[in-house]
């Protein structure tokens, strides 16, 4: 096998036969065990560039791994290159410009960390394991989006290694086709090797809400919550979860195997009495809680608060919808579903609203700009059952498709589906699949929503 030596200097190469390939082409999702021909191990843009060198003079595939948490484990791939970025994660703060430098495979604490020593932050997303990668890519929403907006509205250059092995720097001026691309167009059009990302002051302590409500007032919860929302601070997140609590020592005894409601979410104002009576008390009592953990505590720890719920290793399959409106009729086939549900699920409804919504739908690549609801339903595949898990979601998605928002799903937690995508992307596609053709005519980056080269 022929190859550019030079990376040996600072990456790795691993083959099938190394010590390290069997862990490094494992991924977040433990459904997925695809084993690629070569796996570059990158330490630096020349290796990057060396991969893609590769894997054109072998005329294979390229996956780009950045965090690996992708549901469809799209960062790895079989028999193609796996171009690994998890060693460039090295973040630098621009204090004056309020600008952070983040490498391509840093993963988000990674960024939290070194911005709020400063006590600045840019808009990621709820867990800390993620990677900024596939989050930026493909749109990123987090506590911040009501009053920052998305993650990939925060973006304000890239540095990118294209099919052709060359290397970018690509913004408002320089390849603002490819600028306008990748703001949501996920990895379709290179390997982003660092990011510049604005950032704005935030924390150290934010006010943190945290709530739990029993299921049973599921109806209450929504409708109030609907109510809130018309009239919503940007300064405010709201994120729900609809989950079985499992028999955990950490949980008190009545609340084993409870099926509850969490409010998690965020206040990124200044407090007060005014504040604490219109903004967080009616959020507190969208119905009696069954525990309420609402307080102030340090962003970074806000950031990494729901780790454990969602640990490495575990086969999960999901799906996800937009809403503009959550009708009764879609809370009745919602709550059937959760009702009827043999699998363990967490199913998400996170309210939109604020600074991510007055982005229009034209000036980036990610389109669903007027959407005020957003589903995002994990569930765990059994052993025993494989197919009862993906049954029940694909049921699921039938039944909800045609009360959501013309059918576009956040792709970032969307498994692979053409016509998923192209409801996603709406008039988007069509300037997408241009840029597409420019910068990767033979389709080498295909391991993702794949936009097909026009
Ligand atoms: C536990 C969990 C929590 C999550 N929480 C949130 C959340 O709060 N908010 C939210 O918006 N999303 C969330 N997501 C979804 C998340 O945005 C996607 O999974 C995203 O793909 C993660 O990026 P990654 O780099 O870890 O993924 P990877 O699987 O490594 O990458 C996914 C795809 O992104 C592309 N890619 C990654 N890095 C690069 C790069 N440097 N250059 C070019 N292309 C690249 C590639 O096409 C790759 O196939 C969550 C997912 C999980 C599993």
């Amino acid at each position: 096998m022929e190859y550019d030596v030079s990376i040996e200097k600072s990456g790795k190469i691993i083959l099938p036969n190394h010590d390290l390939y069997d862990d490094k082409r494992k991924v977040w999702n433990n459904r997925f065990d695809r084993r690629p021909a070569v796996i570059f191990e990158c330490k630096s843009e020349a290796d990057v560039v060396s991969a893609v060198n590769y894997a054109n003079d072998q005329d294979l595939e390229v996956s780009i791994h950045g965090g690996g948490h992708h549901l469809a484990g799209t960062a790895v791939c079989d028999g193609g290159v796996m171009v690994d970025l998890s060693n460039m994660n090295k973040v630098t703060v621009d204090k004056e410009r309020q600008i952070a430098v983040v490498e391509g495979g840093a993963k988000l604490s990674d960024i939290d960390h070194e911005t709020q020593k400063y006590g600045l932050a840019t808009p990621t997303g709820t867990v800390s394991e993620t990677g900024i990668g596939g989050l930026a890519l493909g749109g990123g929403f987090g506590y911040l989006r009501g009053k920052y907006g998305l993650t990939c509205d925060n973006i304000k250059s890239v540095r990118m290694v294209t099919a052709e092995g060359e290397l970018l720097h690509v913004n408002e001026e320089n390849h603002s086709d490819l600028f306008w691309a990748i703001r949501g167009g996920g990895g379709n059009f290179g390997v982003v090797t660092s990011f510049e990302f604005q950032l704005h002051p935030v924390g150290p302590n934010v006010l943190a809400l945290d709530v739990m409500y029993d299921y049973k007032d599921v109806h209450q919860i929504l409708n109030r919550l609907k109510e809130y929302m018309i009239t919503a601070s940007d300064e405010v997140s709201v994120n729900l979860a609809i989950m079985q609590l499992p028999p955990a020592d950490f949980l008190p005894e009545f609340l084993h195997h409870k099926r509850v409601i969490t409010l998690s979410g965020m206040y990124l104002g200044q407090l007060s009495r005014e504040v604490e009576e219109t903004i967080i008390e009616p959020l507190v009592k969208l119905a009696e809680p069954i525990m309420d953990n609402t307080g102030i505590m340090p962003y970074v720890q806000l950031q990494s608060k729901l780790d454990p719920m969602v640990p490495r290793g575990v086969s999960f399959d999901g799906t996800s919808l937009f809403f503009k409106e959550l009708t009764d009729e879609a809370i009745q086939l919602l709550t059937k579903a959760i009702d009827e549900s043999e699998v363990s699920t967490i199913v998400q409804l996170w309210a939109l609203h604020g600074q991510m919504n007055r982005t229009s739908p034209h000036d980036t690549a990610f389109a669903i700009r007027d959407a005020n609801y957003l589903l995002l339903v994990d569930g765990e595949i059994p052993d025993e059952s494989p197919a009862k898990c993906t049954e029940w979601m694909d049921s699921l998605y039938k039944k909800l498709e045609p009360y959501s928002h013309k059918g576009a799903s956040y792709l970032n937690g969307a498994n692979l589906d053409h016509e998923i995508m192209l409801k996603t992307y709406r008039d988007n596609y069509r300037r997408l699949a241009d840029i597409k053709g420019k910068y990767d005519p033979k389709n080498i980056f295909c391991h993702n929503h794949n936009i097909e080269p026009a």
